[in-house]
Formats: C-alpha cells, structure tokens, sequence
C-alpha cells in the first residue's frame, strides 16, 4: 500500500514523498480511510506508531478542500499532555502542510505567554495545545474554539494522570458538538472509556500493540 491509495490530495502526497513517507504505518492504513469519511475513532496506540500523521493527514486534507480554512479561525484543536509532544505534534503538521495555505501553532504552559497571544491574534487554523495553558487563555478571552470542526485527545491516559480531566472537560463545552473528534490512549481505563463515550458519536476503534507498529 502507498499514501496514494489512501485518497490523500496531491499536496499532502509531494509532502510526504519530499519527507521520505514511503509507506503507511499500520496505524495509518487503519485509521485513515474512516477518518477521511468523516468518522469518529478511539485508538488505542503508542506513540512511535505514526499516529500523528495517522490524524494529522485526513484533517489537513479536509481542510485542504475547505475554503473556511483559509479564514485562520481555529479549525482543528489537539490536545495533549506536555510541551515536547505538542512541540513535536505541531513539527509534524508543518512539514505535512508545507505546500497548504494553512497554519498552525503550539500553546503550552511555563513559559510567556505573550508570543503564543501574538500568534492567536495573526490567526491560525491548527492549534496543538496542553490543556491548562489553553484554558488559561480562553478565560483571558484571547481564544475563540466557536469554529473547531475536528478535535483530537493524544495521549487522553496520560492527560489523566496528570489531572487535566477537569480542564478537558470546561475545553470540550466551548467546542461545537457538530465535529469530527478523535480519542488516543495507550491504556484505556475507565476514565477514558467514560470520556470517549461522552466526547465520541459513533467511533471507530483502531488498537495497534507496539510489536505491529513496526513500519512495513
Ligand atoms: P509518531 O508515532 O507519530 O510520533 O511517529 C513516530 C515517527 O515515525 C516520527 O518520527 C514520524 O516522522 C515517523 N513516521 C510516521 N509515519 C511514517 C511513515 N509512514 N513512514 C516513515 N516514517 C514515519
């Protein structure tokens, strides 16, 4: 299988071909199809599986097709539980949506606070966020969520052990409920199960153990 088969627009395609993505992980071949129609999905995966793309890809070719995205109101939120992986998920998507008219940006905790508001008020499309940071900053009112059409929850277990459920919670009721939302754990207890229920219409579950994430 190759990223061509999964329907991808050409854009996405020369990036991956420029970034040396030859083949989709197992996590991407599963998920992908299902995402791109538009379906809910609860996966339980690692990261080092590929999962970023796995999301990233079918939001950035939705909103590659999507005039509103050009409108730098905030079309996708993920959120996940450190800086490193929010810095890391927000490389990624750059690097995917190299030839897209489309932005992104990281928010996160510990640091000013005022290059990521002058960030917000230039407009983006994609913000990759922690959850107490972004909280912060929509109760300061610099963070409108009215536009989200997809929502991503990495990493939901780790999110939980490190108390971030109640913020998940206040973020989730500023977000339209007519929106595509995805939910990735390693683990799923049943805080999680509980939490995908609520957030999730109809999902897709897609699981890759750690020995079949290998890339083919
Ligand atoms: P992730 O699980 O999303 O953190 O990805 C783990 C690593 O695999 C990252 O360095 C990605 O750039 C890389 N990667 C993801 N998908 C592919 C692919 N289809 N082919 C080659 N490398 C990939």
């Amino acid at each position: 299988m190759d990223f061509a088969s999964l329907n991808l627009c050409q854009p996405l395609l020369d990036a991956l071909d420029e970034i040396g993505y030859v083949t989709p992980t197992p996590i991407q071949a599963q998920a992908i199809p299902d995402l791109i129609v538009g379906r809910d999905m609860v996966g339980c995966a690692q990261t080092g599986t590929g999962k970023t793309a796995a999301f990233a890809l079918p939001i950035l070719d939705a909103m590659a097709e999507d005039p509103q995205a050009g409108l730098r109101h905030i079309h996708a939120l993920i959120l996940c539980p450190t800086r490193e992986l929010a810095s890391q998920i927000n490389d990624n998507i750059k690097q995917y949506a190299r030839h897209l008219d489309i932005r992104s940006m990281v928010m996160f905790g510990g640091v000013s606070q005022r290059p990521q508001v002058n960030n917000l008020r230039r407009g983006v499309d994609i913000l990759v966020a922690t959850p107490g940071r972004l909280l912060d900053l929509i109760s300061q009112g610099y963070v409108d969520l009215s536009h989200v059409q997809f929502l991503v929850l990495d990493e939901a277990d780790r999110m939980l052990d490190m108390g971030f459920i109640r913020d998940i919670r206040k973020i989730l009721a500023q977000i339209p409920e007519d929106r595509q939302s995805l939910l990735f754990s390693a683990t799923m207890p049943r805080s999680i199960v509980e939490l995908s229920r609520d957030m999730l219409y109809d999902p897709v579950s897609v699981s890759i153990t750690p020995e079949s994430a290998t890339v083919e």
